[in-house]
């Protein structure tokens, strides 16, 4: 039976518990929020299946590749979907087609006042809310259950994730003999997931703050900074939005991701799915046009002969320029994030002194960064004035 000794070993994709036949496996939350697998002794036959069908131990499944994944920078043709997506809005497209086969849409949405969970689609209204990425490593609940019965009563099902989910997702189905035919599925190109009760623990801060409950949130709005800028938005009843900095700046740390994170098999151009999204950072090296506006644009790559049928039946709602691995090549696309030094201080600060502790010690809030930001604005004025003196 799976047992956790080294975190960094599980990604929390939930294979294990979907396929274990007498339902001993829990998922429970360690002190940051992250689910890990637990076996409840009692109920346990040793069958060992939870230990076979973990794809981030054993390795994921890649005969369905193709040699080379196609590269594309890609945008949607309407600027109302770029707007309200991350980057390019392909993932809108890519769903709207399987909406309009009569198929079932499984996306990273909100459930109980924006805890990032997975749900399921069957219209575009309900599509909808899996736009945006959501920077929060998202609950799976029962949707590998759920995926494999919709398969099984002949519905067409897109699963998206990050590619450890669907990496999970489809070894879960390969041991359970499931007819995966109907199945499309699209990954992100992924750079970490931050902690659930980090970003639980932030809401309510700006909540208290504002003295009054958010309606939206956008962790990374570009409606006034643009594609690439990093901020984070909260939307109040009232109509005013309030825009922060201090959950990107903590995100970009890497220092409440995952352990599995720094150790994750995914970053690279063999992928666990028929489509994978990310920004496309470069894009100027393809058509310095393509992404003038900030609006967000795109990378698809192509990973599989079904992968490519489904590009076949999408392409037309899109503005797309094909290009190569070299021009696209990102850093999560070569190698996992670095884990922060100080990851492990983190979280044990994290259980004894509390949120706001952190929020002074690891997030832009505290004595540290306004130390860092000065050593650098003295630094940037030392060189400007060396600058003007040699000449
Ligand atoms: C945690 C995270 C890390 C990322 N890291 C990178 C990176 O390093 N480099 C890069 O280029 N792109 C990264 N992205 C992906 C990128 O920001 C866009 O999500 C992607 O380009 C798709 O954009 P879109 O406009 O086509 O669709 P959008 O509508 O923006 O994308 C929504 C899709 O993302 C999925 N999604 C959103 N949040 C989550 C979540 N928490 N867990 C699982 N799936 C989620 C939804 O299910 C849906 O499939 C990351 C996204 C997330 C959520
Ligand atoms: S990676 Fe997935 S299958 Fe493996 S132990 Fe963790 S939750 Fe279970
Ligand atoms: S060994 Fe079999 S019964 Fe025991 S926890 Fe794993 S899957 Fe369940
Ligand atoms: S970085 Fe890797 S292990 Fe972490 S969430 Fe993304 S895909 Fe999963």
């Amino acid at each position: 039976m799976i047992q956790i000794t080294d975190k960094k070993t599980c990604c929390g994709c939930t294979a294990c518990k979907a396929i274990c036949p007498t339902q001993a496996i829990e998922m429970v939350p360690d002190a940051l929020g992250f689910l890990y697998p637990k076996v409840d002794t009692n109920k346990c036959i040793d069958c060992g299946l939870c230990e076979k069908v973990c794809s981030f131990h054993a390795g994921y499944a890649t005969a369905e590749n193709l040699p080379e994944p196609q590269v594309f920078a890609a945008r949607h043709r309407s600027m109302e979907e770029i707007a309200k997506s991350r980057s390019g809005a392909v993932f809108a497209t890519l769903s709207d087609w399987v909406l309009r086969q009569g198929g079932v849409i499984y996306g990273a949405g909100y459930i109980d006042h924006f805890r990032v969970a997975h749900k399921r689609a069957t219209t575009p209204e309900e599509r909808n809310e899996f736009r945006g990425s959501k920077y929060v490593q998202s609950d799976l609940n029962s949707t590998f259950k759920q995926v494999q019965s919709d398969l099984k009563k002949g519905s067409m099902v897109l699963f998206s994730g990050t590619p450890c989910q669907t990496s999970g997702l489809k070894s879960f189905l390969t041991w359970t003999r499931t007819d995966t035919s109907n199945l499309f599925v699209a990954d992100i190109v992924c750079h970490g997931v931050p902690a659930p009760h980090i970003w639980r623990d932030y809401l309510a801060y700006i909540e208290k703050l504002e003295g009054q409950k958010a309606v939206a949130v956008d962790f990374r709005d570009k409606s006034q900074l643009g594609w690439a800028a990093h901020k984070e938005s909260f939307t109040f009843a009232d109509g005013h939005k309030r825009v922060e900095q201090t959950y990107t700046y903590t995100f970009y740390e890497h220092i409440m991701f995952r352990h599995s994170c720094s150790n994750c098999h995914f970053c690279n151009f063999t992928r666990p799915s028929d489509i994978t999204l990310a920004d496309f950072w470069g894009w100027q090296k393809v058509n310095p046009q393509l992404n003038a506006d900030d609006k967000g644009i795109s990378l698809v790559l192509v990973n599989t002969a079904k992968g490519q049928a489904w590009f076949d039946h999408i392409k037309d709602g899109l503005t797309y320029i094909p290009t190569d691995k070299a021009t696209c090549l990102q850093p999560n696309l070569s190698r996992p994030s670095a884990q922060h030094p100080l990851r492990e201080q983190f979280e044990k600060d994290y259980i004894n002194k509390g949120f706001q502790y952190i929020l002074r010690r690891y997030a832009d809030k505290g004595w540290r960064y306004k130390l860092l930001r000065l050593k650098q604005k003295s630094k940037t004025a030392i060189r400007l004035a060396k600058r003007i003196f040699i000449k």
